[in-house]
């Protein structure tokens, strides 16, 4: 088989009709208004609210200042139970809060926190438990709550893989007291940069819109010490335009994923994840899992298929444990992540974005299927 003629990467980023952002770019002008919650904001906010089934929602310059503002806004400080599985931001806000992350180990279908490993990992000064549903793939919320409550911590998710995931219709921001999105252009929505938090507690509005604004209450009072967390008009108009590609984006995605499942099945030493029935799926990235039954391992199929311009991606290699600035600590031990370990080696996520063609997918699946041994 002949190599592609351009590189078809893991992801491409939804790109509007030129015509839609440039209307709205003049509206923006002509309003003079850009940023500091404009119209454009406020509508993008309601309209989001709505998309995502939850309650409360606050935009973001991009899904990590959200989520270093969730962890402030829940008064987490000391220690927070987070997953080693995930891309560094997840972990990097803990530090930025002076928080010392405690990883715990996933579980190996659902490659999110593994809520029977928690307990033995809570101390007198673990505050917070911070999942990811990675790939989309719903954290065993349920479980990870009925922990929470018995110890009194607080539950924050990183959701940037789940926008538009649902546990039997209910949006996955309900779950835990906020949720993290991330609106970056590699997401199947997204606002160029950005981002949001959602929450259930309606009490929790004022104080994230403060702690992303300066802590500026009013022209005479700046109550906390916040941070410049907000979008601009420009990135909002830009999100209410991409909401109206989003259900097309969405379907041919499906497409996509239901002609690599085809493709896939029934080969031997490659796993796809499954997404439980009651779970709607986010289609943000569609990842395998290489066994050992295959015969070559995840970076043989890795470089092999660069050969072909087929860029995949070993997301998420490798673990945040084993960072240079977090190995030393002590649930960082791989003794402590055997599963993590296990399953970090063997992840390979392929490319999946609305314009791949089906075509496209049956020959990345031939060239994956002629690398067995
Ligand atoms: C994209 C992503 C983030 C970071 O979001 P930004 O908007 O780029 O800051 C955090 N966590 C996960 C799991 C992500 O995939």
């Amino acid at each position: 088989m002949k190599p592609f003629e351009k590189p078809i990467y893991v992801t491409r980023p939804l790109l509007a009709d030129l015509s839609e952002v440039n209307a709205a770019i003049q509206e923006i002008w002509e309003s003079q208004w850009l940023t500091n919650g404009g119209a454009k904001h406020q509508l993008l906010e309601e309209e989001l609210k709505k998309t995502l089934k939850v309650p409360g929602l606050s935009l973001f310059n991009n899904g990590t200042i959200a989520l270093v503002v969730a962890i402030q806004s829940m008064r987490l400080s000391g220690e927070v139970i987070t997953t080693p599985f995930t891309f560094p931001a997840t972990t990097h806000v803990l530090p930025w809060n002076n928080i010392t992350p405690v990883f715990c180990d996933v579980d190996e279908d659902t490659l999110t926190l593994d809520p029977k490993k928690m307990e033995s990992l809570m101390t007198a000064k673990t505050t917070g438990i911070l999942g990811v549903h990675v790939y989309g793939m719903p954290c065993d919320v349920f479980s990870i709550q009925e922990i929470a409550d018995r110890y009194g911590l607080r539950v924050i998710y990183d959701a940037a893989h789940a926008f538009g995931t649902e546990i039997d219709g209910r949006g996955i921001g309900t779950f835990g007291d906020v949720s993290m999105f991330s609106f970056h252009s590699t997401k199947l929505f997204h606002t160029l940069e950005g981002g949001a938090l959602t929450f259930n507690d309606p009490h929790l509005k004022p104080r994230i819109d403060l702690l992303k604004n300066f802590g500026i209450k009013n022209e005479e009072e700046v109550v906390m010490p916040g941070i410049n967390g907000k979008l601009n008009e420009v990135q909002a108009a830009i999100g209410l335009i991409n909401l109206r590609y989003l259900d097309e984006e969405r379907r041919k995605r499906q497409l996509i994923v239901e002609t690599y499942r085809q493709n896939l099945a029934g080969i031997e030493g490659i796993k796809v994840i499954e997404i439980p029935e009651n779970v709607r799926n986010s289609y943000q990235y569609f990842m395998i899992r290489v066994t050992e039954e295959f015969g070559v391992n995840r970076d043989y199929i890795h470089t092999e298929l660069k050969k072909y311009n087929v860029i995949t991606r070993k997301y998420f290699y490798p673990l945040c444990s084993d960072y240079s600035c977090y190995k030393q600590l002590p649930s960082a031990d791989p003794a402590n992540l055997p599963v993590a370990h296990k399953i970090v080696k063997q992840v390979l996520c392929l490319p999946l974005y609305g314009n791949l063609k089906l075509d496209e997918v049956e020959i990345i699946c031939s060239l994956i299927k002629n690398l067995k041994k």
